[in-house]
């Protein structure tokens, strides 16, 4: 006996995940993608026997849905929600939908910049801990598969605005908000606000069992909590003033009070994760880890022994006496000032790609006073040259990851650093921000 019908729109990794779950909780699954199926999704749905079109959306096999699983790619300004929402059909993330299948308790963090690493700095950290812990979301896999194939303890979820925005009933039983910055804005009418208002969302339904952990340092949240209340036991980090109960940093050591009598206290030097914005992201595993009562010995082994991710401020290589850097995944104009800061010379900046209504004001000051040129890379860089043509003498086009990496490598002197850390989206030149990084390092290893 069929439970109802569940069609998934999007077949990428969380639209699969989603079917196969959907499929093995005994629903009818049907999957609707707008654009060609990558080969491993389509061979996985073929393998399962499971219903999809590629390249449409049949109105007939989608609004006789009972409830909607949209991939988070999917803007609610598409034909096909429309409709789906003129007709009452429920529509919700995958994450949502998984969440009803497990029993295992949640770690969801999100923010504009550094979800990615305190994701995987505090799955790091659980694992080592020993507790049985699964790793999911945004970071690449989805939550959906894994609750479908195994069932852990606790699941540490990387969460994007766009998933919390079809979240309804899910709660985290610890929430982290790292900041809010302008991103993304296309998808909320260009309204800090309405972003912003997505991103509180991690803290939905919460209550003063949970825990939620934010940055007291961060304008924006700052003015939401204003706004937006939560009944779940708070617990801030700061690296600018005290905290009682959380975590700040004083004299380069960061201290972490949870239970008062407890207290972590490290210093920023045996961090793994260097740079003022990974304080702020070790500080936020930290807590969490604390909360779960996470031995302070082993809390510091982690934090100390966690190999970084590629392409953020990922070392390459030093050629002629100069630091080559992958940031490529600073795609934003916040990620690109934090990669700036935490480099300690001259930089030749490579930077640009798609811009999504980027405001460079904010870069303006830290690249007049640390970087030596500019070597734009991507399509129409116009943009770059109006914002910066006040700040810095050389602004170069480029049109290849090659081609940027020879120029940079001309303009570059001993003791300087070449960044790649593009404040932009990838889409223009390359497959995404990994296809940049990887093009980057191959050309950086070519020199
Ligand atoms: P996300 O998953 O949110 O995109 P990542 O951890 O992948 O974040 O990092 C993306 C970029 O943002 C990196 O280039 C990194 O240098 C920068 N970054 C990381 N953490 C922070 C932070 N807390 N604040 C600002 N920028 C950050």
């Amino acid at each position: 006996m069929e439970k109802g019908r569940i069609v998934i729109l999007g077949a990428g990794e969380s639209g699969v995940g989603a079917a196969m779950l959907a499929q093995k909780q005994g629903f009818e699954v049907f999957v609707s993608d707008f654009g060609a199926i990558a080969t491993q999704y389509k061979e996985k749905l073929q393998e399962l026997n499971i219903a999809f079109e590629e390249k449409q959306h049949d109105a007939d096999k989608i609004l006789n849905a009972s409830e909607v699983i949209k991939s988070p790619g999917i803007p609610d300004s598409a034909p096909i929600i429309k409709a789906i929402k003129k007709n009452k059909i429920p529509v919700i993330s995958e994450i949502e939908f998984a969440k009803r299948y497990t029993k295992g308790k949640t770690v969801c963090i999100t923010g504009s910049n550094g979800k990615t690493t305190t994701t995987m700095l505090t799955y790091h950290i659980l694992k080592k801990a020993g507790l049985n812990v699964g790793l999911a979301g945004n970071i690449g896999n989805s939550f959906a598969a894994l609750v479908a194939t195994t069932d852990f303890e606790w699941y540490v979820l990387e969460l994007s605005s766009f998933m919390l925005d079809d979240m309804y009933e899910f709660k985290a039983d610890i929430a982290v908000l790292l900041n809010i910055t302008p991103d993304h804005l296309d998808r909320y009418d260009y309204k800090l606000g309405n972003y912003a208002e997505s991103k509180m969302r991690i803290t939905q339904n919460q209550s003063s069992e949970d825990v939620f952990i934010y940055c007291a340092d961060d304008e924006e949240t700052l003015k939401i909590l204003k706004s937006t209340k939560t009944d779940a036991k708070a617990y801030p980090f700061s690296i600018r003033k005290k905290i009682e109960e959380g975590a700040y940093l004083e004299n380069n050591n960061i201290h972490i009070n949870i239970h008062l009598n407890d207290q972590l206290t490290m210093s920023i030097t045996e961090l793994a994760l260097q740079g003022k914005h990974n304080i702020y992201n070790s500080m936020a595993s930290g807590i969490v880890a604390k909360v779960l009562d996470i031995r302070n010995t082993t809390i510091r082994e982690s934090m100390g022994d966690f190999k970084n991710i590629e392409h953020r401020l990922e070392h390459v290589a030093k050629i002629s006496g100069v630091d080559y850097i992958n940031d490529s995944k600073a795609t934003n104009v916040n990620s690109t000032w934090y990669a700036l800061e935490s480099v300690g010379s001259e930089v030749v900046l490579i930077m640009g790609g798609v811009d999504k209504g980027n405001d460079y004001t904010m870069l303006k000051d830290m690249v007049h006073q640390k970087v030596k040129a500019i070597v734009c890379l991507g399509k129409d860089n116009k943009r770059i040259h109006e914002a910066f043509e006040d700040d810095v003498e050389i602004i170069v086009n480029t049109f290849s990851a090659h081609e940027a990496v020879q120029v940079a490598y001309h303009l570059a002197k001993k003791g300087d650093t070449v960044l790649l850390s593009p404040a932009c989206a990838s889409f223009d030149l390359f497959k995404n921000y990994e296809d940049r990084g990887n093009q980057f390092k191959t050309a950086v290893k070519e020199l």
